[in-house]
């Protein structure tokens, strides 16, 4: 979660997420939403945050919506076949093949179950007849 998105969610539920330095963060994103500047001590004051919860509804239901599943999902054994130009890597999450003539391995998710793929993880890309040269 980034910092602007634990903003959101702490102005919609009223949880404090972002203290000590990044509570300007939360601050400025009121200051934002209400169109005005904001003390600091009216985040003691209920009806002030009743409107920011208000300001923040749509931010919060637009960050739910975009949610995504967390997965370590990688492709495992991206296999290059340069007689057909096709790609082929499997899917760790859910042990699918996925074959292509765009490199696999730079899928960002799969498309077959929807995981995101690790992309700091990337596999090797292996390139068929190299190993017998
Ligand atoms: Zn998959």
């Amino acid at each position: 979660m980034t910092k602007q998105e634990a903003a959101i969610i702490m102005a919609y539920t009223g949880t404090t997420l972002l203290t000590g330095e990044d509570f300007s963060i939360f601050h400025k994103y009121i200051e934002e939403k209400l169109e005005r500047p904001v003390w600091t001590h009216e985040f003691a004051d209920k009806a002030v945050w009743k409107q920011i919860k208000e300001a923040s509804k749509e931010d919060f239901i637009n960050l739910c919506k975009s949610l995504k599943n967390e997965t370590n999902a990688q492709w495992e054994f991206v296999h290059y076949d340069p007689d057909y130009l096709v790609f082929s890597g499997t899917c760790t999450a859910c042990k699918k093949k996925h074959e292509s003539t765009d490199n696999v391995g730079k899928l960002p998710f799969c498309p077959h179950c929807g995981a995101q793929m690790n992309g700091e993880k990337m596999p090797v890309l292996i390139i068929s007849g190299e190993e017998e040269q």
